[in-house]
This record gives structure tokens, C-alpha cells and sequence, in this order.
């Protein structure tokens, strides 16, 4: 049993699954940044992307439930050739379905991608944004040099087609801490952001979320490499919060990998903790899976799982409880 599955038999709380709300659909690990706390180990050689095939097989599922949010993710989602074909694809269904995408800002500036900020209000798609500070030094350290100065021109065109100004755009932003070490109260530092951007680049958004870095794949080779391993996973378990455990977004949402392979969530999806059936021994697919028959469903756990449950809690949409 992992330690996390301890603590829950310990305190004594269920992690069990309610109805889906979200299907969050990775599109792959192609993405034109190498960020030191990436959790996919994504950069711009790598070669995992959703083939058309895998979309229609996606949509063609997607139409036969009542799921009301897509929320795409990578990588940079927008790298794959696909994916305006799915955002069409997904705008013409019916009942209407909301969409997300989980942009690192730099891509809406990058050469044959002129236009994709247009496309994504065209389609009024909401566009969550990393930006882990307003301050070019951290930003550079963590995502690479020059990507502060491009989030900020990225932000400033998000603006200028009513991103976060218009309540059908709206324009979020992700905050994660630099090193080892917890975020700080969301709303401080939400009020802090708009403070700054306001004054220093007249930028406006909707809300900050901040996320806690789990301790795997680029962000624990970093750790590793520090030492500091052990260290961050005592400080996620000394946090342990159970008053999170409700608001975990494994409980509503579907994870789904590139080849169309589901998840609890997208960081048990980089650590190939693939749903099966059969006693394991059959990986499972999302056109495999009955939406209706997953309330109760046990959610797979493991050590990481602290990320998401330490202090205010860390989720998609941010912190879970207030601090
Ligand atoms: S954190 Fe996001 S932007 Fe950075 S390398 Fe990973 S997927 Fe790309
Ligand atoms: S990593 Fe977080 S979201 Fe994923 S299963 Fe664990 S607690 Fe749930």
C-alpha cells in the first residue's frame, strides 16, 4: 500500500469517483518549451501526438454523453495538426460543450500560429494560461529565457480580442512555485498578479490559480538531482489536508491520453497508471468505458498523490479550500 493509501485508511477517507464533468484530453507531449517543472517531460522533439482517428473516435464518444467540458492539455495542444479540427469538432455537437485550453502563451507567437488567438475566441474557447509570476527573472529561470517577454506580448494580444475582459473569453492564469516548496494563499497572490500586470503591462485577466508541482517526472529528476526528494515529499505529507479530499479533480474529471487510453487524472497518465479491466490485464480505452458506471468508481492512487492534498489543496482549477 503507498503512503497516500495509508493516510486515507488512517483518517479514515474514501477516494472514490462522483459522475464526470470534465474529459481532460491530452493531445500529447509535442510542446516548443522544456520547462524545469514539467510534469510530461514535454519539448518540442517530442514525437507522441493524437492522430485524427483518435479524435473522431473521441467525438464519436464524447456525442453519446452529457459530459459538458473539454479541457485540452499537453504539451502545447495547439502544436498537434488536429487540433483546430477538434475544437470544430467539439463546437458542433450538441448539447453544446464548454472548452478549455491549457495554453503556455509563448505558442500564440510562434511562426504559423499568427492566427490561433483569433481562432480560440472565434470559438470562444476559455484559455488557462501558465505565467508562475510577474516577474521576468523567476518566469525565465523556470520556463527559459525570453519566455517572460512573450507570455507578457501573448497576454497583451489575449487582451486586445477581449481575453479576460469579455465574460464569453474568459483568460486565467496558472501559478506554480519556482522550487521545493508549497504556493502561497491563492487570493493574496491572485490580487497581487492583477496589481502588477495592470500597472506594469495594463494587463487584465479573470482569476489566478495556483498549483502545487507534484514530485514527478521533470520537477522529481530535479528534486533528485538536488537532493531534496525526500525533503519535498515529508513537506506535501506533513501538509496532508483531508478537507481537500472532496474537491480532488480525479473525482469529476476523465483523463485521456494521446492514443486515447483513460486515467484518473493527467498526472497518474505520466506515470502510465492506465484504468484496465480484467484483473489488469486489459488496458482500456475511452470508447471502452460506460460514463454511467463510473460514480463509485476507486480512484488509483500513489505517493504523489500528497501534491494535491497538501495545505489548500491543488486541483486544474487551483487551490481547493481557502487558506
Ligand atoms: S510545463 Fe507546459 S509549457 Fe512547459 S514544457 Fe511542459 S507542457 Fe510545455
Ligand atoms: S494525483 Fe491528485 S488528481 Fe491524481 S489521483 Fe492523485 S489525488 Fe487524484
Amino acid at each position: 500500500m503507498n503512503r497516500f493509501a495509508q493516510i486515507l485508511v488512517e483518517n479514515p477517507v474514501s477516494l472514490r469517483r462522483a459522475r464526470p464533468e470534465i474529459l481532460q484530453v491530452n493531445v500529447g507531449k509535442l510542446c516548443n518549451l522544456t520547462c524545469t517543472h514539467c510534469h510530461v517531460n514535454a519539448g518540442p522533439r517530442r514525437k507522441e501526438i493524437m492522430t485524427h482517428e483518435t479524435i473522431n473516435r473521441i467525438i464519436d464518444w464524447l456525442a453519446k454523453t452529457a459530459i459538458p467540458t473539454v479541457d485540452l492539455t499537453g504539451g502545447a495542444p495547439e502544436m498537434i495538426p488536429d487540433f483546430r479540427y477538434f475544437i470544430e469538432q467539439v463546437t458542433s455537437l450538441r448539447p453544446q460543450r464548454h472548452i478549455i485550453d491549457r495554453c503556455n502563451l509563448t505558442i500564440l507567437l510562434e511562426l504559423g500560429y499568427e492566427d490561433l488567438a483569433q481562432f480560440l475566441a472565434t470559438k470562444k474557447v476559455e484559455i488557462i494560461a501558465s505565467m508562475p509570476c510577474y516577474s521576468a527573472d523567476n518566469v525565465n529561470a523556470q520556463r527559459g529565457e525570453g519566455v517572460f517577454e512573450g507570455s507578457i506580448a501573448a497576454l497583451q494580444l489575449l487582451n486586445s480580442l477581449g481575453y479576460g475582459i469579455d465574460p464569453e473569453l474568459p483568460l486565467h492564469l496558472v501559478y506554480n512555485p519556482i522550487g521545493a516548496f508549497l504556493p502561497p494563499a491563492q487570493a493574496e497572490l491572485e490580487a497581487d498578479y492583477k496589481r502588477e500586470l495592470q500597472k506594469l503591462f495594463g494587463i487584465v485577466f479573470n482569476k489566478l490559480y495556483t498549483l502545487t508541482n507534484l514530485p514527478i517526472g521533470r520537477f522529481a529528476s530535479y528534486l533528485q538531482h538536488n537532493n531534496k526528494l525526500e525533503e519535498y515529499m515529508e513537506l506535501l505529507i506533513e501538509a496532508f489536508n483531508p478537507a481537500t479530499m472532496d474537491g480532488l479533480m480525479c473525482r469529476n474529471t476523465i483523463s485521456v491520453g494521446w492514443r486515447g487510453e483513460v486515467y484518473d487524472c493527467d498526472f497518474n497518465q505520466q506515470l502510465g497508471m492506465q484504468w484496465s479491466s480484467n484483473g489488469g490485464n486489459e488496458p482500456l480505452f475511452l470508447w471502452n468505458i460506460d460514463p454511467d458506471s463510473l460514480e463509485g468508481r476507486e480512484i488509483m492512487t500513489g505517493d504523489h498523490c500528497f501534491g494535491c492534498t497538501a495545505g489548500a489543496g491543488s486541483t486544474c482549477g487551483g487551490a481547493i479550500v481557502d487558506d
